[in-house]
């Protein structure tokens, strides 16, 4: 037992009454020794290290391997105790404040915590969701599409991928699900993006696509907005006035337009009839997700498009 130049207090450890060591590989005793060498260890509690002269075995089965050392895992420098420990104190605070307390390097908390992580990843229940999402999301205006898989009920994450192509998501639907998983889902949440559906028509046959309420509400907007370009934009200077910046305005429900929002809107309206029907259009649309049945779904479709084909609007 010696004081280290790190102040830390070293511990130096041998096995007792043993002859023949475990290899690392398969875990069979051997004597036949090659040679040895100390190694230290990080451990609990309260900055202690652990010295040992590992051996270098001549493994029957292996060849040369290493002595297998039960409390920490091949090529760790801390003990998995303390692996453990240090991995808990990440979750609650930065890793340089578990690297101080457990008075090891930064390098090594950081070294421990995701070792910690990777276990627990590998360890955990593997959900099989029947429910899936693939999304795609833009970091900053200009920026890349990435892609994302997850699970829609519990709000995880299950892969992330840049691009958006048909690769992509095949990539993530085959590499990022097991085959039991892919097995499992009965329903995929995706937008209109054509690669995506494309992928999991050929990935998950079976599973059926739903178009998520917001992307759906999104096209009709454009579809709305396009009406107005039409109206407004292609009939005089003076109705151009008139429909000039409403866009975002258009954009609002009537439910929660107040006020002078309200009043803009209904100024517009009576300036142009056919904008009103396709703005009446698009909030009836929201509707559709009230409907629990398929006949009734259907109806109410058809009654839409109906109405849409009346109104002459594309
Ligand atoms: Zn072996």
């Amino acid at each position: 037992m010696d004081e280290g130049a790190s102040g830390r207090l070293v511990i130096r450890i041998e096995r007792r009454g043993v002859r023949r060591y475990p290899c690392n590989g398969c875990g069979r005793r051997t004597g036949r020794v090659r040679s040895r060498r100390d190694r230290t260890w990080d451990d609990l509690p309260w900055a202690v290290t652990l010295v040992y002269q590992q051996r270098r075995l001549l493994c029957r089965h292996c060849g040369i391997r290493a002595e297998r050392i039960e409390f920490a895992n091949p090529k760790a420098r801390v003990t998995r105790r303390l692996r453990q420990q240090i991995g808990v104190d990440c979750q609650s605070m930065p890793t340089s404040h578990a690297a101080v307390r457990h008075g090891v390097s930064w390098g090594k908390a950081r070294r421990a915590e995701q070792a910690f992580l990777a276990e627990w990843d590998r360890t955990r229940v593997k959900r099989q969701p029947r429910h899936i999402g693939l999304d795609e999301i833009q970091r900053g205006k200009g920026q890349r599409f990435w892609t994302v898989l997850s699970d829609v009920v519990h709000g995880e994450v299950i892969g992330l991928r840049q691009d958006r192509s048909a690769a992509t998501a095949t990539a993530l639907l085959t590499e990022d699900l097991t085959g039991r998983q892919r097995g499992a889902i009965t329903a995929v949440c995706t937008d209109m993006h054509r690669p995506y559906l494309k992928a999991v028509g050929t990935v998950l046959p079976k599973a059926e696509v739903v178009f998520d309420k917001f992307h759906v509400l999104q096209h009709a907007s454009a579809a709305l907005d396009e009406v107005r370009r039409q109206e407004f934009f292609r009939a005089g200077a003076v109705m151009r006035e008139h429909g000039r910046g409403k866009r975002w305005l258009l954009l609002r429900r009537w439910k929660s337009a107040r006020g002078s929002k309200r009043a803009e809107l209904q100024a517009l309206f009576a300036a142009n009839r056919r904008l009103f029907r396709a703005y009446v259009l698009r909030e009836k649309l929201d509707r559709l997700w009230t409907y629990k049945t398929r006949p009734g779904v259907l109806n109410f479709l058809l009654g839409w498009f109906k109405a849409l084909r009346w109104q002459r609007l594309p």
